[in-house]
């Protein structure tokens, strides 16, 4: 058995996909435009490849996801037609599909009820946000109403790597920097520790949050972060770790290294990793050579593969 749920699609309608391009300049067209043909293929090629990599269940997600419309009546129109869409996908193949959704959080409101509907009409399994919405971090009081309805649901949320607004000045004259390799991973965990500093997590203790690409470096940190924020004495009342325990869960998306995974299951454990690969960006057979001969436990790598999902999102 294994699960994934950091795997991509988008809808193969003009709008859609000129939205994903949009997301992602600093990606040659040369790259996107091989992508786009596994990332619009949810039929026969898909699911072969799922099967060559013993993957039975992938969570899908909208990789042009809304948080970049900053007009709320579109975002909310194209969230909407993305996730009817991933429920029909998801319906022609309950067996291997289950699915994500796209919430507008530019209309908080209105993205509280989007995320919802997603989950209590569509019967999908959480939401996955790409990011900052117009420059907006999740800790903002403005996204307490999605919180309390994420709360209410008790639904898991991935918080998918993005890039910040403004670039930092850090990254002028290096384009490298910008995107997969460093700005994504670096905005993500600012992201998530602004979820514990500024007390989300603590106003809203059971909300579950997914990190992808083995936790956007925070295992390896946890130590020194623990350490800095008690010595500066800057920190929430638990230590950053204890809520990082408590409320996030990491997935191997984009991670197939055995000393990055070794290292997260020594500050996590086991009952806190899950497998996924960020396909199409990443390869599905690739991760499986990987994962099938990492240094675990057998009953670790059972946890890994699928039993940690199936318990945090019921599947
Ligand atoms: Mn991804």
């Amino acid at each position: 058995m294994r699960v994934a749920l950091e795997e991509h699609f988008v809808m193969d309608e003009p709008e859609h996909i000129d939205r994903w391009r949009s997301l992602i300049p600093s990606v040659p067209s040369s790259i996107t435009d091989k992508i786009l043909k596994p990332l619009i293929d949810v039929g026969e090629a898909r699911l072969e490849a799922m099967a060559a990599a013993g993957i039975d269940k992938a969570v899908l997600s909208d990789t042009a996801i809304v948080q970049n419309v900053l007009d709320p009546t579109p975002a909310l129109r194209l969230a909407r037609e993305s996730n009817d869409y991933l429920a029909t996908v998801v319906q022609r193949q309950p067996k291997h599909y289950a699915g994500f959704a796209a919430v507008p959080l530019v209309d908080p409101v209105a993205g509280a009820d989007e995320f919802e509907r997603a989950v209590t009409q569509l019967g999908f399994k959480g939401a996955l946000i790409n990011g900052q919405t117009n420059g907006h971090y999740l800790d903002e009081d403005r996204f307490s109403v999605f919180w309390e309805r994420v709360e209410a649901l008790g639904k898991p949320v991935y918080l998918h790597a993005s890039d910040p607004v403004v670039p930092p000045v850090t990254y002028e004259g290096c384009p490298q920097l910008t995107g997969a390799v460093w700005s994504w991973t670096a905005e993500t965990a600012a992201h998530a520790l602004r979820l514990i500093f500024n007390g989300t997590l603590t106003k809203y203790p059971k909300i579950k949050l997914i990190l992808g690409h083995m936790g956007e470096t925070l295992p390896f940190l946890l130590w020194r972060i623990d350490r800095r924020t008690k010595a500066f004495a800057t920190g929430p009342a638990s230590t950053p770790s204890e809520i990082i325990k408590k409320n996030i869960v990491i997935t191997t998306s984009g991670v197939f290294a055995d000393p990055p995974l070794l290292c997260a299951l020594a500050e996590l454990g086991e009952d806190r990793i899950l497998y996924s690969v960020d396909h199409p960006f990443e390869s599905m057979q690739e991760a499986a050579e990987w994962f099938d001969k990492a240094p675990i436990h057998a009953e670790t790598r059972e946890k890994i593969s699928w039993r940690n999902a199936t318990q945090l999102m019921g599947l």
